[in-house]
């Protein structure tokens, strides 16, 4: 059988460089046919080398001029620009399944490039569906493209939820680590500082995601991910604390059983159930090792302590345009709190102001869903100074 080409769409990333990992174990099932990366070219040059990949892309063509201009990649590497050289790579000819990882809403147009062309779509980028998941599951229905979600919590569900007849599906749960405020007094938030705040207990990420745990914002985005990606009602998913991150997330059974996923934190896990989709192997990653004792709790979430999952919840109810405020509002409030200029808890009062601001509507366009996310962008830049502690 052929090997399975696949290209990444922000390979220089966690997500990415993990995904490099599976393939690298995987060498007569993978192989790596485009990379695309934001402007660290770089940190290409050794994959391009290692995984022989003919065509790249950089979305800042000043990156990409200086990719060109080096002399480090083979002779004979395309090297693209621009959001057009990322939608090129997606949809190379030999491509069968896409990673789409690029933070933000740079990989919005690319991969629903790759889902028209009929690419699978291995999807790590929250922005994708929390802002256009009409428009994302839509292009996939329509295509036969395959979505498989490389989130840990909507891995496990879609691990859970396989060969499973709708009508034996109750309700979802999520399970959320807690962050690092899990055990602090919630009248005590007000006054914790930053680097309080990028202490994650079980994750290694960057500090939006770590400040996203911590407040819970980034469960709810991934509420409204689980809405779009297992198209049940929002108010059939719930969301569980559960401080070890051993369990990925659990399924209730019509006649009132859970089913759960358990596997160590590591995204290899789910980048490999992705890549080698239906297929189980040995996965480059630890074990989860029982011969030692090994405690798993679970509480439900305190409304007081993360008041954004209540709001990304509510977001989530009203549709249209509100989960793509919800994400804006967040990302102006969390780069706020951490320039200094927003205390902790000013984070949700941010995004609730915000989200007061703009009035939500049903978007018939991707352009119309990033003209929302401009003006509550602006909308909450316009709020922050007056919540400044
Ligand atoms: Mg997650």
């Amino acid at each position: 059988m052929e090997p399975r080409a696949i290209a990444i769409l922000g390979a220089t990333g966690s997500i990415g460089t993990t995904t490099l990992q599976v393939v690298r174990a995987h060498p007569t099932l993978l192989r790596v046919a485009g990379l695309a990366a934001h402007k660290r070219w770089r940190d290409l040059v050794g994959p391009v080398r290692e995984f022989k990949v003919g065509t790249i892309a950089l979305a800042d063509p000043a990156a990409a001029a200086a990719a060109r201009a080096s002399g480090e990649f083979p002779a004979g590497t395309r090297i693209l620009e621009g959001e057009a050289g990322l939608s090129e790579v997606a949809c190379l000819p030999e491509v069968t399944m896409v990673v789409s990882a690029v933070v933000g809403t740079a990989g919005l147009a690319p991969t629903l490039a790759a889902l028209e062309a009929r690419k699978d779509v291995a999807l790590a980028s929250k922005e994708l569906l929390v802002l256009a998941g009409k428009f994302v599951t839509a292009t996939a229905r329509r295509t036969g493209a395959q979505l498989l979600p490389v989130d840990s919590e909507h891995n496990a569900i879609f691990q859970l939820l396989r060969d499973k007849p709708a009508a034996d599906i109750d309700r979802l749960v999520l399970t959320a680590s807690g962050g690092a405020f899990r055990d602090t007094p919630p009248d005590r938030l007000g006054a914790v500082t930053l680097a309080q705040a990028l202490k994650h207990p079980n994750w290694d990420m960057g500090p939006k995601v770590t400040i996203d745990s911590a407040t819970m914002a980034n469960k709810g985005l991934e509420l409204i991910e689980a809405r779009w990606l297992f198209d049940l009602p929002i108010d059939r998913i719930d969301v569980v604390v559960h401080p070890q991150s051993i369990i990925h997330s659990m399924v209730t059974l019509t006649d009132g059983s859970l089913q759960a996923l358990l596997s160590p934190p590591s995204m290899a896990y789910p980048i490999q159930d992705c890549l080698l989709y239906p297929r189980r192997l040995p996965c480059p990653a630890p074990r989860l090792d029982l011969s030692v004792a090994l405690t798993l709790s679970m509480s439900p979430p305190d409304p007081a302590r993360y008041p954004c999952l209540g709001l990304a919840r509510a977001a989530a109810r009203t549709g249209g345009t509100a989960p793509a405020i919800f994400n804006a509002a967040n990302e102006v409030a969390v780069a706020t709190f951490v320039e200094g200029r927003l205390g902790f808890t000013g984070i949700a009062e941010l995004v609730a102001a915000t989200l007061a601001a703009c009035p939500s509507a049903e978007p018939t366009s991707l352009a119309e869903v990033l003209a929302a996310d401009a003006a509550a962008r602006q909308a909450a830049s316009r709020l922050a100074p007056g919540l400044a502690r």
